[in-house]
């Protein structure tokens, strides 16, 4: 039996049976629109379906149907079908503008998907199966061979402390500069933060949503057990993929977790209302808007610390774009999936975003994860994309203003 008439396992996806069936057809995850259509206008939701010619099947709608009749064995496995559950960032905006909310979790339903074709052994693509490996082999999403812990150089950083800084792959060989400002402004603000080194490993999270759980859970296991033993009561991470990961899947993996979860953009918030830190130096540009990552907004409910920081800079005024807050656009590289499968998708997707910031007024955009960070600036548009922590540090006048913004040291 070659590898494409291998059975296709639907174990997981048959879990999810309850959710599949209880789609009403309604629509609402291809157009929403307001209960008083004359004031807000109606708005796309799916942003693969979007830029991906509109096609029934990108959307939850159609995604449950093929579903259901993978169920009832009525659809069999393809490339193309393997293609379109991979190219996915997982957004979650159809699960917010459903009508049967709480009982469809559209995604929930992908990965689950998903699950079963890496176990039948028909995923991930090929593309996120080199992710998969360059973290078997390095740890880190890029693969890179230098040492993780090479951004703190000089920082003097301690591998025990009460409060441990979780860096993440991106800031930790990609934005270096979010970390060390991260770590600047913890500093100020009279905490001694410390790192996990070379120690850190990837938090697993292109693991956890292409379906490779032993992967992930190799890597969950392995932070979980080094971050307890550096005596760590609290975990402070500025990637909301990374803050995803440890607040969201380990628990879900292993239970309880000693130790509390904050993405910086929250205890940042804490400091600035307890007047431990404060801003005195204006950024360049002014009217500023913000990008909620899906991962912190949509799944973890952060949506206000990041705009009370911005709204407190002085000078500042917060614009907001049409679609915001749980009604947020994605950026497109959620996890690294659709920019590794389809990567015009995912640019397309992040420039109609660029599009939408504009469109709002703003001079620059301030976001608050390091993919986000990656992927608007990309898709650039001549305005300027902020790490939320960089902001920061510069509003507090840790960095300098010049050369800001689009801070991204390397990319690979
Ligand atoms: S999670 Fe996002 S990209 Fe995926 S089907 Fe739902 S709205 Fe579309
Ligand atoms: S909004 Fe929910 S119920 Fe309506 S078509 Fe989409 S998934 Fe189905």
């Amino acid at each position: 039996m070659t590898k494409k008439e291998a059975p296709f396992d639907r174990g997981n996806l048959m879990k999810m049976r309850d959710m599949v069936y209880a789609c009403t057809r309604c629509g609402y995850c291809r157009e929403k629109y307001s209960s008083d259509m004359t004031k807000t206008p109606a708005f796309r939701v799916c942003p693969v379906r979007e830029h991906s010619g509109g096609f029934e099947h990108h959307c939850a709608r159609g995604k449950l149907l093929i579903a259901q009749g993978l169920l009832e064995g009525r659809v069999g496995y393809s490339q193309e079908l393997v293609e379109l559950f991979y190219s996915e960032p997982d957004c979650r905006l159809c699960t917010w503008v459903c009508n049967t909310m709480p009982l469809i979790d559209p995604p929930q339903v992908w990965r689950a998907i998903r699950q079963d074709l890496v176990e039948a052994g028909l995923g991930p693509p090929e593309p996120i199966r080199k992710i998969d490996d360059r973290v078997r082999k390095s740890h880190n999403t890029f693969g890179a061979k230098t040492s993780r812990s090479k951004w703190a150089e000089g920082l003097d950083l301690p591998l025990r402390s009460e409060l441990l800084y979780f860096a993440g792959c991106y800031s930790s060989y990609s934005q270096t500069e979010t970390a060390r400002a991260t770590i600047a402004v913890l500093r100020h603000a009279g905490e001694n933060p410390a790192f996990l080194g070379d120690s850190e490993w990837c938090c697993g999270v292109s693991q956890f949503h292409d379906g490779s759980i032993l992967l992930a859970k190799q890597m969950a296991e392995h932070n979980i057990e080094m971050i307890i033993s550096s005596g760590a009561k609290t975990v402070v991470t500025g990637c909301a993929e990374c803050y995803k990961s440890l607040k969201l899947e380990y628990p879900a993996l292993v239970g309880h977790l000693p130790f509390e979860v904050l993405h910086t953009s929250e205890i940042f918030a804490g400091m600035l209302a307890e007047e431990r830190i404060c801003f005195d130096v204006e950024p360049t540009e002014k009217k500023l808007t913000y990008h909620d990552p899906c991962s912190l907004g949509r799944y973890l409910n952060v949506f206000e610390p990041p705009r009370s920081i911005i709204s407190s800079i002085p000078g500042v005024e917060l614009l907001e774009m049409q679609r915001h807050h749980d009604y947020a656009w994605c950026c497109g590289y959620g996890a690294d999936m659709v920019n590794s499968v389809q990567p015009e998708v995912a640019s397309d997707i992040a420039a109609g975003r660029m599009a939408e910031a504009k469109e709002a007024g703003a001079e620059a955009v301030v976001t608050a994860c390091p993919r986000c960070v990656r992927a608007l600036s990309k898709a650039g548009r001549g305005m300027k994309v902020y790490d939320l922590t960089v902001l920061v540090a510069m509003s507090m006048g840790l960095l300098g203003m010049k050369n800001r913004g689009n801070s991204n040291d390397v990319w690979f």
